[in-house]
């Protein structure tokens, strides 16, 4: 739909010309008239500027200003015009306005204006010489039709893609806006056209729904999109994306704008009511579905977080040389997370996790950039630059006191794994950093990896013949098939946390690690447990005979030590003995 504030300028900077040129032409008017007219043109053509700027802020007002400006100027032409087909030609200048206002008002607001028209236009013309009560019907019927086909063709537009509940355009009709946004205006530059996207969603809604009673969910969806709607500015849209989630689309705006925009919303949410948002703002080359998805993936954080929150995408930076630029100014920090021998409570080895200290937001989890350094394979660099760093590390961490060298355990991503340079890679890290072969676990995200790439086969093959151990890791979370385990023909399984949280009490069931213990060992792969945080799991976990543990309890991911030590496992490690390597 045309803006308002352009439909604005349209009609009342060209109607007003339209009138001023008419002031030049051979009339039947005389030149007082003419002179008036032209002032009250100048005053319609300077204020159609001053009010389409005002439209485009936030002031509802200036619609009802526009509204009577124009009705007086109208009014006053009417008045100087010397009465006759003169004074019914400026009267007619009534129904742009009256159009105007029926396409950007209420329909109850426009039909005000409209009475408030006539009231004023009738006994006006009435004083006028020459015309009649004929042509006074004549001229308000029309002004009525047109008010009626406007609102009627307004309302045809709204209602096919409009919510029932809420009134504001539904999921379809948030689209199809946010399609136009993205469409850059002519004449301007990609830098500089800037479209942000949000999705805001009422937290834990099910449960407002079943306190509150019947019909209150849907009552105080309505009273969100009721003050959402009228706390954005007039440029932004608040739409209904589903269910209990809204969707913002925000032209002219970048991320961190809308995100400012989001926070204003969160905070006029009724007491005891939150939301959860998800800022994106598109980056150029991108497609709709793609905004779409990253600020859907934001929401999704912002929930896993603990909800109650805004999380703002970073950007697709598909080209990776964000990425690369931090990798040259040595951004990244390899975090290291203690894996411990359940049966002894020693630290057995520990998993290398990769951190960025990023200049202006913070450390940054794998999480926010590694999907988009895998889209631009700027991962096989970053992955190398972990990969030495993680066996240099490793290379100078002590036997544990029971004699153990411990192990690094790094994570790949399909992308690397691909990488036909990939073996060559981890036998030059290992020849540099002096770690024995068998000090290495390289992990492999277990649906991440196309298991029919020959690369990959070959990578796997001179891992093994090397002697670096392989594991699965986030078993049971991607498209597992016993037949792509045992088509890697890994070491180590690493069972992934979602399971391990069903061991909820000492003699919980959790069917699916008991079955994930069993084929493990069926096949020969010693377990590591993830996401380890409460005692009673990894009692659990030990009287199952599973090899291994990971997890809060045992120790978080910290940042190599200065000293050179192995991430120490104290508490928690065990109840028998608490062991520090080095
Ligand atoms: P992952 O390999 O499964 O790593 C374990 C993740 O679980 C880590 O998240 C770790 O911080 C978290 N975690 C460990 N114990 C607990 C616990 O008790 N409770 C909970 N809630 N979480 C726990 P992180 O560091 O955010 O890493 C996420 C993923 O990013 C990793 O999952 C891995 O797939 C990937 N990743 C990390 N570093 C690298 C890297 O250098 N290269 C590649 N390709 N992927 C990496
Ligand atoms: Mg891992
Ligand atoms: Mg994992």
């Amino acid at each position: 739909m045309p803006s308002v504030p352009l439909l604005l300028a349209v009609l009342m900077g060209t109607g007003g010309t339209v009138v001023l040129a008419s002031t030049f032409l051979p009339s039947a008017s005389s030149d007082r008239v003419l002179a008036l007219v032209r002032a009250l043109d100048v005053v319609a053509i300077a204020s159609s500027f001053t009010f389409t700027r005002l439209l485009q802020g936030r002031r509802r007002w200036a619609q009802h200003a526009v509204m009577l400006t124009a009705t007086l100027l109208v009014s006053l032409a009417v008045l100087v015009s010397g009465g006759g087909g003169t004074a019914l030609v400026y009267a007619v200048v009534y129904y742009p306005v009256v159009v105007y206002g029926f396409f950007a008002l209420s329909r109850l607001g426009a039909l005000l204006h409209l009475l408030l028209i006539t009231a004023v236009g009738a006994p006006l013309l009435a004083s006028q010489e020459g015309v009649g009560v004929a042509e006074q019907v004549v001229l308000w019927g029309v002004a009525s039709m047109l008010g009626l086909a406007v609102a009627w063709l307004v309302a045809m537009h709204d209602g096919s893609e409009t919510d029932q509940l809420t009134g504001l355009p539904d999921r379809a009709g948030t689209e199809r806006t946010l399609e136009r946004a993205l469409r850059r205006p002519l004449g301007s530059s990609s830098e500089h056209h800037h479209v942000a996207f949000a999705l805001l969603n009422v937290d834990s809604f099910s449960a407002y729904n079943a306190t509150h009673g019947a019909g209150a969910g849907d009552e105080l969806l309505a009273q969100l999109a009721t003050t959402w709607a009228s706390a954005l500015p007039e440029d932004a849209l608040l739409g209904r994306w589903n269910g209990d989630a809204f969707a913002v689309v925000a032209p002219g705006r970048t991320a961190h704008q809308a995100t400012l925009l989001v926070e204003e919303l969160r905070r006029s949410t009724p007491a005891g009511v939150t939301a959860s948002a998800g800022v994106a703002g598109w980056g150029r080359e991108e497609t709709q579905s793609m905004l779409v998805a990253r600020t859907e993936g934001a929401l999704y954080l912002a929930k896993q977080a603990g909800r109650d929150r805004v999380h703002e995408h970073s950007g697709p930076g598909t080209d990776g040389r964000e990425v690369r630029r931090g990798l040259a100014r040595v951004e990244f920090e390899v975090h290291f997370q203690p894996v411990v021998d359940l049966a002894t409570g020693e630290v057995h080895g520990a998993e290398a996790l990769v951190r960025w200290a990023h200049p202006t937001r913070g450390l940054v989890g794998p999480d926010q950039f590694l999907p988009d350094a895998e889209r631009s394979g700027a991962i096989v660099d970053l992955g190398g630059w972990v990969l030495r760093e993680a066996c240099h590390r490793a290379a100078g961490w002590a036997p544990t006191p029971s004699g153990h060298l411990p192990h690094v355990a790094v994570n790949a991503s399909g992308r690397e794994l691909a990488d036909p340079l990939y073996a060559a890679a981890v036998e030059e890290a290992l020849i540099s950093s002096r770690l024995a072969p068998s000090r290495l676990v390289v992990e492999l995200v277990e649906s991440d990896y196309d298991i029919a790439s020959l690369d990959l086969v070959a990578n796997l093959h001179r891992l093994r013949s090397m002697g670096v151990r392989t594991a699965i890791d986030d078993f049971g979370t991607g498209s597992s098939s016993l037949e792509r385990v045992r088509l890697l023909g890994a070491d180590l399984l690493k069972i992934d946390k979602s399971f391990i949280t069903d061991i909820t009490s000492p003699d919980a069931k959790a069917p699916l690690v008991a079955a994930a213990l069993a084929m493990a060992d069926a096949m020969g792969m010693a377990v590591v447990a993830e996401g380890v945080e409460e005692p009673h799991q990894r009692d659990w976990l030990a009287a199952r005979g599973c090899a291994f543990g990971q997890g809060w309890l045992f120790g978080r991911p910290v940042p190599a030590s200065p000293t050179g030590d192995l991430p120490a496992a104290p508490l928690g490690s065990t109840n028998r003995t608490s062991t520090h390597a080095g």
